[in-house]
């Protein structure tokens, strides 16, 4: 393959979610994995529904990813503009050669004519295609709708009997029938272009040459193909990938808050874990562990992304997670966390990340571990309680008087409990680990206890010694 160029290409109409940042991160792949270039475009022509903080917000958001364009908005070269809203002209152009050609023609049937011909037909048992009213007016029948005040609308002429064939990168060949397809509209009576229009034609003005893509854009590709043949211009390969489909087995759309990639970021969810399990979704070629997002490309192949439907599965989502927390180096770790416990210093932040850090799933949990090692315990675990009971008093005494003796040191500290208790294994470290903490599980005892405010330390025995008021 030579150097491929590929694109993403999202409307600007609402947060980007898993589906689409899927959409986006294979066609990145396949450019970094060729060496070749990855485009952003945004595609705003409908410019009623678009937003410029709804595209803030999706630039921002696929930075965070890790999916830098090559070209696009903020990274203008020759090609662009990268706004379709910017890129009138061009597709005027293209009206233009179509008309002239007479592979387009005014179409001045209103909405009702054609929604009555298209019941007519669907009643004849046929199915809807445009009936060809408008196809052959002369010159003059046009002047004298114009001069009635009537806006046509620009339809492509589709040759019938004709068979529109290409080979899909997943789905394989594909052929469409032209007579299925009929003459289709190309530019909106009141001068909008259509979706599929100015997606095409910028592919090929980009020299975009691999499209992945949705398979809900699949009856495009047909209409597509024919209108840059007509231009003379040469069309990329497409490959429709199967959606993403959500809980209630739906196609995820950008209502589906859970799998909206700006919600996940906001939960504290890591670029390399959603990257990581993205990359699994549909495509069954990557290794079963753990890969760096330097090293995703390469553990790309396009041949092995499958038809069938993938599904969004948060546990799949939260185990790359926890691997990407595992591999995040102290300071990242730190800095991960920073967002959930603000108020603490420098120094109580890195302790806390260098105890607590590997065993959260999200910065929020991290507010509890402050408490513990800091502040208030979180509301105690009823097997904690129970676990405490169970010790009783004499336990935490001893343990105590170590503390008094040895200082915060877990091994000291236990051998004197088990000595004066002869308490042993989970009965001696886990009455401990409750009074301390308030849970039955966390992170490691013994770096735990020498972190702990020493204060809080022994204050917390100290209430479970029965010296409920002892502050010293
Ligand atoms: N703007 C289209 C979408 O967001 C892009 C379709 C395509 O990739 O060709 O679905």
């Amino acid at each position: 393959m030579s150097s491929p160029v590929t694109r993403f290409a999202p409307s600007p109409t609402g947060r980007l979610h898993l589906g689409n940042v899927r959409t986006a991160l294979f066609n990145y792949l396949l450019a970094r994995r060729e060496g070749g270039r990855f485009l952003l475009r945004i595609e705003d022509s409908d410019r009623a529904r678009g937003g410029e903080d709804l595209l803030e917000a999706l630039l921002v958001d696929l930075r965070w990813l890790g999916l830098e364009w090559d070209a696009g908005p903020g990274a203008e070269d020759e090609w662009g503009p990268y706004l379709q809203s910017e890129r009138d002209p061009l597709y005027a152009e293209a009206y233009a050669t179509l008309e002239q050609g007479g592979r387009a023609y005014p179409c001045f049937c209103s909405a009702l004519e054609l929604e009555v011909s298209r019941k007519t037909q669907l009643a004849a048992g046929q199915p809807p295609r445009y009936a060809g009213t408008c196809r052959d007016l002369d010159d003059e029948a046009r002047t004298a709708r114009i001069r009635d005040g009537r806006q046509p609308s620009l339809r492509f002429r589709v040759d019938p009997g004709k068979t529109v064939s290409f080979d899909d990168l997943v789905r394989g060949p594909q052929a469409f029938v032209t007579d299925d397809l009929g003459d289709f509209v190309i530019r909106r009576a009141e001068g909008a272009p259509m979706f599929f229009f100015c997606n095409a034609l910028d592919d090929a003005l980009m020299r975009v040459t691999h499209v992945l893509r949705g398979e809900d854009h699949l009856s495009n590709t047909p209409r597509q193909l024919l209108l840059l043949e007509a231009l003379g211009m040469s069309a990329p390969v497409y490959g429709h990938l199967p959606l993403l489909l959500g809980r209630e087995g739906r196609p995820l759309s950008k209502r589906e808050d859970s799998a909206g990639l700006h919600s996940l970021r906001q939960a504290g969810f890591l670029p390399a874990a959603i990257l990581n399990y993205l990359l699994r979704l549909g495509h069954a070629g990557a290794p079963d562990g753990w890969v760096e997002p330097a090293d995703l490309p390469s553990a790309f192949n396009l041949d092995k992304v499958g038809r069938a439907p993938a599904h969004f599965d948060e546990s799949q989502l939260l185990h790359w997670q926890r691997e990407a927390v595992n591999r995040l180096d102290p300071a990242a770790l730190a800095a991960w966390m920073a967002s959930a416990v603000g108020e603490l210093d420098a120094d109580r932040l890195t302790t806390l990340a260098a105890v607590a850090g590997r065993n959260l799933n999200f910065p929020a949990e991290a507010r509890d571990w402050a408490g513990v090692l800091y502040g208030e315990l979180p509301p105690m675990e009823p097997a904690a309680t129970l676990a405490i009971q169970e010790a009783g008093p004499a336990f935490f005494a001893a343990a105590l008087e170590a503390l008094d003796s040895e200082g915060p040191d877990l091994a000291k500290i236990t051998a004197l409990v088990r000595a004066r208790t002869g308490s042993k294994g989970a009965r001696l470290y886990m009455p401990l680990r409750a009074a301390l903490t308030g849970l039955t599980h966390g992170p490691e005892l013994a770096p735990l206890l020498k972190a702990m405010d020493p204060m809080l330390l022994r204050r917390r025995l100290a209430a479970q010694a029965g010296h409920a008021g002892e502050t010293t």
